[in-house]
C-alpha cells in the first residue's frame, strides 16, 4: 500500500496507508474516527444528541451523515471512507479510514478485506458483548490473511476507558485475546484526550511501515 516517497530527488504524493475499523455496533467505531480526524468527541457538537445513530448514517455522508455535520470537506471523504494527511515519525502519510457498519457481525466483508493495509478491531470494554463480538472479526482477518506474507497488522482496541466504573472486561482479557490473534493491543477512549487515539492509528501507520 506504500508508495516510495522520493522519486529522483522530487517529492511524490505522500504514500497512503488504508484502516478498515472493525467491530460490533456500539463499540465506539465512528467515534474513534471521528476523535482521529477531527480532534473531537462527536457528541461535543450536540449535546442533545446521545447515541452516534441519531446522527444518522455516517456512511452515507449525505445529509444525514455526521461527515457533513461536522464540516468534514467532501475531498476528504467517500461514502464511509475518510482521509487525513499526517506526519508519522516525520514522514507524511495519507491515511485512509473506513468507519465500517456491519449490522449483525460481518457481513460485507470482502470490501474492506481487499482494501485494507491494517485492521482496527474495536471493543467497549464497558460492554461485554462488544468484546464477544470480535471473536468473528478475528476469525475471518485469520482466515482472509492465512498465508500471506507479511500479514497485515491487526489491533485489537478496548475503548471507552473514560466507564472504568462499569468495566465488563478486564484487559488481561483484551491483552490475552489479541496475542491469540497476533494483534497489538490499547485500550483508549474516544471522549479522553486525542494523542492516545492518534497513536493508535500512526501505530497502525509504523506496523505497516515495517511491512
Ligand atoms: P459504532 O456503532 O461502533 O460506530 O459506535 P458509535 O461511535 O456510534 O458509539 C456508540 C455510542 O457509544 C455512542 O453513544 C457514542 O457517543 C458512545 N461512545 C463512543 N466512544 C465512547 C467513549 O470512548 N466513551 C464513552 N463514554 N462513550 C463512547
Ligand atoms: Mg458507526
Amino acid at each position: 500500500m506504500f508508495g516510495r516517497g522520493r522519486t529522483g530527488g522530487v517529492l511524490s504524493a505522500p504514500a497512503e496507508c488504508n484502516v478498515a475499523v472493525l467491530g460490533t455496533t456500539g463499540s465506539g467505531k465512528s467515534a474513534l474516527t471521528v476523535k482521529f480526524l477531527t480532534k473531537r468527541f462527536i457528541t461535543e457538537y450536540d449535546p442533545n444528541l446521545g447515541n452516534l445513530s441519531e446522527w444518522g448514517n455516517p456512511g452515507l455522508g449525505g445529509a444525514t451523515g455526521w461527515a457533513q455535520r461536522i464540516g468534514l470537506a467532501s475531498n476528504t471523504r467517500t461514502q464511509d471512507t475518510y482521509s487525513t494527511e499526517e506526519i508519522v515519525d516525520q514522514q507524511p502519510v495519507v491515511v485512509k479510514v473506513m468507519d465500517t457498519a456491519d449490522q449483525d457481525g460481518p457481513v460485507d466483508c470482502e470490501r474492506y478485506l481487499t482494501w485494507a493495509s491494517a485492521f482496527l478491531v474495536v471493543y467497549s470494554i464497558a460492554e461485554r458483548h462488544t468484546f464477544e463480538g470480535c471473536q468473528s472479526y478475528l476469525d475471518i482477518l485469520a482466515l482472509h490473511t492465512r498465508g500471506e506474507a507479511p500479514q497485515p497488522p491487526l489491533i485489537l482496541l478496548g475503548n471507552k476507558v473514560d466507564m472504568e466504573r462499569y468495566r465488563q472486561v478486564s484487559r488481561c482479557q483484551g491483552v490475552e485475546l489479541a496475542s491469540r490473534y497476533g494483534c497489538l493491543f490499547f485500550e483508549v477512549s474516544a471522549c479522553l484526550d486525542f494523542l492516545s487515539v492518534q497513536q493508535v492509528f500512526h501505530e497502525a501507520v509504523r506496523e505497516v511501515r515495517r511491512e
